[in-house]
Order: structure tokens, then sequence, then C-alpha cells
């Protein structure tokens, strides 16, 4: 397949801001590939080669890619340079130079996919001495033989700003209507969040339809989407609505990890499917020694201990084991352990389909504990009284609340989705009127008189995975201390936008505005309907947007979350309803 094909999509994606259209698109397109270019297809279209779990890194700064842009254009670094200081982005710039150029070569071959994958996984694999000069390269013998929508997306690719809307459920729709049905659609998803792997699922769906999708199981070393909570204001509710019975257990304050433990090795990941087994090297070998089974997935709560007494020290302690450097003498300066709550897989068994209560019982049998893996302390649960108690034993351990578990037999896991079936309660519950909100940073303003020449407050938003796109929801200017604002331009400087990203929905204008990446936790006192936020915009109100307000940052910056798995639209507006006592639509 020639990959103009391919960018002609992009731009046609790039042109509409309907899901239904993209999808139709989308579908389209796909039924005209083989399965292994559909495969290629789908990865490249979120800007990447591989699945989500695997650390994606091109390593080119757009000053890089100016370069190959410059030989591939024939033009002055200088030229294209100053136009990038204009547009903002690489394959903007690309695609206008590369316009006026005349062929670069006599006998030049079209392009296709094949090629692109190739020397996209160059410039991904070089690194060492000259390796930037290598990569230019690579890149520039791609823009080369392309045309200007074609050297768009490459530079987009490697720059990381792959954002042509489609995101994975647009693409999941797409699958769905191209290779089954709309009724498989769930299926379809399903597959999706217990591989992590949208390009296995689309090369399965592909080659085998519906009934090869419906095969898909969880496999060891192919991480699997998390189950989330809800939340309920009071410990009554909560047991009202799980039908006056169920598990309750102590919700640990520490770092989720999946562990994919196999004969002679495990691999930790984190929700946010990084991969962190070199950082808790001591829990990965625990696990491997006491799991009684040869394969099996388990999910616990990694907490920091005090080494003498085995108390359970703050979330702070533990966020020093995900250091980059040093990591031998924070493994033994921060002693940590293992609370599992969970089994997702035990020797060939998928056991996300069978109830809690089983599981539970089947993770018990599959280990013996020790002083750095155990159970989470847990207990069933019959009245609302029971509960409170068990709520305050869990804050005498230092727990940050109680997580309660569905007893029903319809309470599987459910990888990749919020619901009913946990609930979680928390400290913070009786004090505030709702949980903390994680935010994405989006922009920022410059601040005025202590904080001039500083970022006196940051624009806020959530995301909506309908849509794909970030809506604003607060400014937020209080619970920053010196250091943290002193620190801000740096840790803020590798995700600056030149205008306002495609993703985010904002009436407010910043003075500066980011790519969706970094996500703090902020606490507010109310949310209200707001005039400027678009922050699930018509879903409480129709042209009406959610605001926080009296926002203030916690002092978190949650670097377990990427910025699509921060406060969701539809949760905030679920937030909203239960502030408000009034009846949402059905959760
Ligand atoms: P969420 O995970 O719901 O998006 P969050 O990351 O802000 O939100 P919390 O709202 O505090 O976290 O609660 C959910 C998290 O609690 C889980 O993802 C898990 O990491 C942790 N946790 C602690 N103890 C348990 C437990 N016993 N069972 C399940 N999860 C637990």
């Amino acid at each position: 397949m020639l990959y103009s094909e391919l960018a002609d999509v992009f731009e046609r994606l790039d042109a509409t801001g309907s899901r239904i259209e993209m999808t139709s698109i989308l579908s389209e397109f796909f039924r005209t590939l083989d399965p292994e270019s559909l495969r290629s297809t789908v990865y490249l279209s979120q800007g990447k080669l591989h699945p989500d779990y695997f650390p994606q890194e091109f390593g080119m700064a757009d000053k890089l890619v100016l370069r190959a842009v410059s030989m591939a254009s024939a033009k002055p670094y200088g030229e294209v340079e100053k136009l990038w200081i204009k547009e903002g982005d690489p394959g903007t710039v690309a695609a206008l130079l590369i316009k006026g150029r005349g062929q670069m070569t006599l006998f030049s071959e079209p392009l296709t996919l094949e090629r692109v994958v190739k020397g996209l996984t160059a410039i991904e694999s070089t690194d060492g001495r000259d390796s930037q000069d290598r990569k230019m390269k690579q890149l520039f013998l791609l823009l080369r033989e392309s045309g200007p929508a074609e050297s768009k997306y490459l530079c987009r690719i490697v720059t990381g700003r792959m954002r042509v809307g489609a995101g994975a459920m647009t693409l999941l729709d797409a699958l769905s209507e191209a290779f089954a049905s709309r009724e498989d659609r769930p299926e379809v998803e399903r597959a999706y969040n217990i591989t992590c792997d949208i390009g296995l699922v689309a090369e399965t769906v592909a080659s085998g339809g519906i009934d090869a999708i419906k095969n898909m199981h969880v496999s060891v070393g192919s991480p699997i989407k998390v189950m989330l909570a809800e939340r309920l204001p009071s410990i009554p509710l909560i047991m009202e609505k799980m039908g006056g019975k169920c598990a309750m257990e102590f919700k640990y304050d520490g770092i989720r990890l999946q562990a994919h433990i196999s004969k002679d090795s495990v691999r930790l990941y984190s929700r946010r499917l990084e991969d962190l087994t070199s950082n808790f090297p001591d829990v990965a070998s625990e696990l491997r020694a006491r799991c009684k089974a040869e394969e099996a997935i388990i999910e616990g709560e990694c907490v920091a201990v005090d080494p003498s007494t085995g108390a359970m020290l703050p979330f702070q302690t533990v966020t020093h084991r995900r250091k980059k450097h040093g990591m031998e003498k924070a493994v033994e300066d921060y002693p940590v352990r293992m609370f599992m709550f969970d089994i997702l897989f035990i020797d060939g068994a998928d056991m996300t389909t069978y109830p809690f209560a089983d599981r539970r019982d089947r993770l018990a049998r599959a280990f013996e504990t020790s002083e750095k893996i155990g159970l989470t302390e847990m207990e069933v649960i019959e009245s609302p009284e029971d509960g409170e108690a068990f709520f305050a034993r869990a804050l005498a351990a230092k727990s940050e609340g109680v997580m309660a578990k569905s007893l029903y037999q319809e309470s599987v896991y459910r990888a990749g989705s919020r619901g009913f079936l946990w609930i979680k309660y928390k400290k913070d519950y009786e004090a505030a009127l709702t949980d903390s909100f994680d935010l994405a940073v989006v922009g920022a303003f410059h601040g005025m008189g202590k904080r001039a020449g500083k970022y006196g407050a940051l624009l806020m938003a959530v995301f909506d995975p309908e849509t794909g796109k970030y809506g604003t929801v607060c400014k937020l200017g209080t619970g920053f201390d010196d250091a943290f604002l002193d620190g801000l331009p740096d840790m803020m400087s590798g995700h600056l936008s030149k205008g306002r990203p495609a993703d985010v929905d904002a009436q407010m204008v910043p003075d500066i505005w980011f790519r969706p990446a970094v996500v703090l936790e902020v606490v507010a006192a109310e949310i209200s309907q707001s005039p400027i936020h678009t922050a699930a915009f018509g879903i409480v109100k129709e042209g009406a947007g959610l605001g926080l307000r009296f926002p203030r940052f916690t002092g978190r910056i949650r670097t377990d979350k990427g910025p699509d798995q921060c406060t969701a639209a539809a949760e905030l507006a679920e937030m909203y309803w239960a502030q408000e006592a009034t009846d949402g639509p059905d959760p």
C-alpha cells in the first residue's frame, strides 16, 4: 500500500470534527487493507509503531526535524526555522515547504507503508554516538520521497504530535463497522481492554471476524486495562447500592501494580502501562518466589512501610521508587509491601470472567504471604454499622479509606471500566463536598505581583474519552508553594504548544498553551455550571459546561496517570449530580 493513501485519510480526518464521519472514513479505508497493513495503519494513526504499553520514543526534537525538512525542501535552515516560529508545528512547515519543491530524485520510488514503518523503526532504534545525525538522515530519506501531506504526518509522528482526532474509541467504532457489526462493538472494546493492543485487535478482527475477537483472552506479558471504582458519599449509601452486603477492603495509598508472573520472570506495570519492574525488583522476585502457580496476573497496591514497625507510610514515600536513577539505593532506603487485591489469570485460566468472591479465593490460594507481600485486609460487611467500624479500623491503620466490592454473581473484572461493582470511600469525603479531581494542565497565565516572571495560574481540563477532547474546568492559582512555582516552567517546557492544541476545547485563552501531558490533583468547594468552561459541555445543561469553584492544588502531581486517565467529563457530570442530589442518568 502507498503511504500517500494513508496520508490522504489523515487529511480527511483532520478536516472533520465529526466522530461519525471519522468512523465512516476509517471503516471504508480499513476494508481495503490486508490485516498486516491494517495493524500498522492503526498504530500510525495514533502516532505509534507499537501497542500502548510499549515505550515509544522517537527522540527527535522539533529543531532536529527542521534540519531534515531544510534538506528535503532545499531551503536554508534559517528560513525553515522562521516559518516554524510562525506556525509552531514542524508538520505544517514541512507541508508548506515541500509543496513548492520539485521532484528530488530522478528515479524515486513511491513511498510504501512498509518503507515508512521501516524508516520510523530505524529512527526509533537509533542510539549511541551520532544518533541525532543518523535519525535526522533517516527522516530526510523519507521526506525526500514525500509529498506535502505525507511529510506533514511524518513530522507529526516523530515529534509526538499525531492527533488526527481518531482516538482509540473511534478506531474501535471503525473496526466494528468494517469487520463486524454495531452490536459487536462491546466485544471489540473488551478485546482492546484486555490486551491494550489496538493493532492486534485490528489484525484479529480483519482476519478472523468477531469469532476470533471473542476468542481473545488475557495473556501474561500483555497488560490489561485496570478496573476502576465509582465513588459514593457515605457508607450507608454504599451498603444500599451493594444490596445490603459487600466485601470491604482497606484502601491503601500507594502505587497500583499489575504483576505478570511467568515461569522465570515477572514484569510489573503501572496503571499507565509503564513497565516499573526495575523500580520494584524486590517485589518482582518475591512474587515469583511466593507464587505457587507457573503463570499468573495479579494486581495489588504497593505501599511504603516503616522497616522497624511495618506501619504504612504516606504515599509520598513510595514515590521515591519511581526515580530513574539511583534505584538500588531507593530499594534499600524505602522498603515496600505489596497488598494484593485481584487475580486476572492463573495457569491458563482467564479469571476476569469470574465473580469477585471466586477471584479473591483463588488469589488467596495462589500465594504464600510474607513480610513483602500479602493480601489486602478484607471483611464481608452486612450492615452500615459494621461498614463504619471497618472504615474506622482502616483509617487507624493509616489507609486512606475503604474499597467496597460487590459480591453479586455479575461482579466480574471489568477491564478498563469504572462502575459500581467497586465503590471507593475516602477520609476526605467526610470533610469535602466531593472527591479530588485529577486534571490535565492545558495552559498557563503569566503571574503578576509576587508571581511576576512566573506562571501565576494554570488552565486545567478534564478528558472526554467519547470525543477524545479535553474541556477546561478551572483556572488554578491556589495551593502552589514556591518550589512548585519555580519548577513549573521546566516541568512544562516539553509540552509547550504554539497555539491551542487540536484536542483541547476552550473558550478561555491562556497566555501559554500546553499539550495535555501533566496531571495534577485538585480539590474544590463546588462544581458549578459555567458559561466559559467547556468541561462536560452540554451534558448537564445545553450550551453550558461545568467549572470548579475555589480549586486548590493538593501538592500531588499524578505521574502515575496519563492525561487521558484524568477525571472524565462524564464522571464530573455525575459528581455534579451527586452534589446537587438530583437524579442524573442511570450510571
Ligand atoms: P481512580 O483509580 O479511581 O481513577 P485514583 O487513581 O485517583 O482514581 P483513587 O480514587 O484514590 O485513585 O482510588 C482507586 C485506586 O485505589 C485504585 O486504582 C488502586 O490503585 C487503589 N487501591 C488501594 N487499595 C485498593 C483495594 N483494596 N482494591 C482496589 N484498589 C485499591
